[in-house]
This record gives C-alpha cells, structure tokens and sequence, in this order.
C-alpha cells in the first residue's frame, strides 16, 4: 500500500486514476483547485476512508504533509475551449505548478509522473509519433499556452531528475474519451456525443479529414499505473491507442451507434489544428507491457450508455 498525491484528480482522468487507486488498496491525496469540475466526479470516494481531497491550486503550492511514495501531476485543463479559457492558469500550472509538485517529490523521496501530452509533437512531421521526434510545435500560436506549457513541463521534471535526484517519468497522453467527460467540455468524442444525442447537428471543424486516435479511459489509467509503479523508468513513454481515424469517421460512428439522425455541419477550423496524431506504442508495450486493449465501437458505446444518463443530454434539450 501507497500513499499517493493525484493533482488534478477531480477531472476525467484524473478522477478514473483516483477510482483505480483507491480499488488497489492506495491512500489517494487528491490535489484539485475544481476550476474544470465541480466535484461530482469524486462525490463517491468523499466517503472512503483512504481517500482525501484538499481543494487548492498547486500552482502555489502543493500543501501535503507525511510521506508520499508517488506522485502523478495531472492538473491542467485539458481541452482546447478550456486551455484557450484559462491561457495564463495554463501556462502557470504547466511550470510553477510542475515545480511546486517536483518539489514536494524532492522533499518526501516520492516518484514523480508528469501527464504530458501528444501536444508536444505539434504539427508532426513524423507519423505516427515516436518519443524521440522533438516536435513541430508554434511556439506563439495559441495553442502554445498548453503545449509549451506541457513540454516546459517536461523540461523541468528532467531537470529534477537530472540534477536533484528525483525518481521522474514522463507520459504523454494522446486523445482519451470515457464517462466523466463533461458534455460542455469542447473536446470533439463529448461534443458528438451530446450533439447526437440532442438532435442537434454534429460540428466538424474543417473538412474533418483531419486524425486522432483515441484511447478508452480505463485503457490509460492502466498505462498510468504502471508508470507509476515503474521505478527509476523515465521515458518519455507515449500512451493512447494507435488506431487512428479522422474525425469524419468518428462523426460517422457516432451517428450509427446513436441511431441520430443529426447531420453534420461543417465550421471553420482551429488555429493550428493538427492535422493527424496517431502514437507509436512500442516503448509501452516493451517497458510497461501496455497496450490498449478496448476498440473504438466498444468505448464509444459504454461512453454514449453514460451520456445518456446524465442530466441535460437528450433529445429535447437545446
Ligand atoms: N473537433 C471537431 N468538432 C468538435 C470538436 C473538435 O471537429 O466539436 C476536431 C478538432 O478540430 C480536432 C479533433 O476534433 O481536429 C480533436 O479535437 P479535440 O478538441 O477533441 O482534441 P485535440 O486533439 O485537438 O486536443
């Protein structure tokens, strides 16, 4: 038995690590400011006994006494609405937040894990994305607040690593969907989703020719585990699912799977958008012996069964 410190671990994935914690018998520290969640999430674990919120931005500080044995960061927001929402808190928990939380790793001997992300690959030039490509990221776009957050986030925990004797890793975690994603969200599986089942048009951005592969949210906690309990093991080690669509066919499935009769409509796309992602998993599988093992139809429908019981998502609300 652990005790270990999850920030960010009220949000969606951070919220299903916490559940898998908890499960195998860990203390869970769960670190969160509630800035995207309001808590519903971990409603459930409030009453466990090996499960204790403190409700504060790690961006000043990471306010836990008595011995940690891992650390897993995970605070930041993570869709693309909310980064662009929130530019400067973003920029700010990818590097004081980062280092508050290398610190507390310093202090008490615990394991380090940054949750970075695929972001760092940028616009790839190379495909599928190994972790030895450096990326080909805009530095002054506006997407950077996330993904030069997130690769000074990287740099930082190397740092640490390097030179301060802190046992880091490195994940970086490619398009993840599940239950608990909040149907406001923005990101593209919540939106179809919720607009399916809303008889409202699908939005694609751009012509929708563009790729994502996405992972099932229990698929990635297990990756996360086993990074975490991979001592001494930094990485940069890519989690996700290499199987990769564009977000036509992703359209094209939710539309079938939820029997909607939603058309598509098309808008504009974002500012730097990239135009595909799909991760190369074979340090993984070598390093964690991890792989995905839930399909995209399989996911979607246990996702689609959550959304449909939750309040404000259904056919007569706009
Ligand atoms: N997207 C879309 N419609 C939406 C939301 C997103 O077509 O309602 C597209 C978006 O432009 C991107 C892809 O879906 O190409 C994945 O977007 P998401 O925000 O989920 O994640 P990202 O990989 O961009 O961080």
């Amino acid at each position: 038995m652990s005790r270990v410190v999850v920030t960010g671990g009220a949000g969606f994935l951070g919220s299903h690590l916490c559940d898998a914690l908890v499960e195998r018998g860990d203390e869970v520290v769960c670190v969160d400011n509630l800035s995207t969640s309001d808590g519903g999430n971990i409603v459930h674990l409030l009453k466990d006994e090996r499960f204790t919120l403190v409700q504060t931005d790690v961006t000043n500080g990471v306010p836990v006494k008595g011995p940690v044995e891992a650390i897993l960061h995970l605070a930041s927001p993570a869709s693309p609405p909310e980064y662009l929402r929130m530019p400067l808190e973003t920029l700010a928990v990818g590097s004081r937040g980062t280092e508050a939380c290398l610190t507390l790793a310093r202090q008490t001997g615990a394991r380090f894990v940054l949750a970075s992300t695929s972001e760092v690959y940028g616009e790839p030039l190379e495909h599928p994305q190994r972790e030895s490509y450096w990326g080909n990221v805009n530095p002054i776009g506006p997407r950077s607040v996330y993904d030069e957050a997130k690769r000074f986030a990287e740099a930082i925990t190397m740092a640490y690593g390097r030179y301060e004797s802190v046992d880091v890793g490195i994940v970086r975690i490619f398009n993840t969907y599940g239950p608990r994603l909040r149907p406001g969200d923005g990101r593209v599986v919540s939106n179809f989703i919720v607009q399916a089942l809303s008889n409202r048009p699908l939005t694609v951005y751009g012509e929708g020719t563009q790729t994502r592969s996405f992972c099932y949210v229990d698929d990635l906690v297990r990756g996360l585990l086993a990074m975490a309990d991979a001592k001494e093991l930094t990485g940069p080690v890519n989690l996700g699912n290499p199987s990769e669509v564009s977000v036509l066919e992703l359209a094209t499935v939710v539309q079938e799977m939820t029997q909607s009769t939603s058309p598509l409509s098309f808008h504009e796309s974002p500012q730097d958008d990239p135009t595909k992602r799909r991760p190369d998993i074979s340090l993984a599988r070598a390093s964690l012996n991890w792989s995905p093992a839930i399909t995209l139809r399989d996911g979607l429908a246990r996702t689609i069964e959550w959304f449909k019981q939750q309040p404000g998502v259904g056919a007569n609300v706009e």
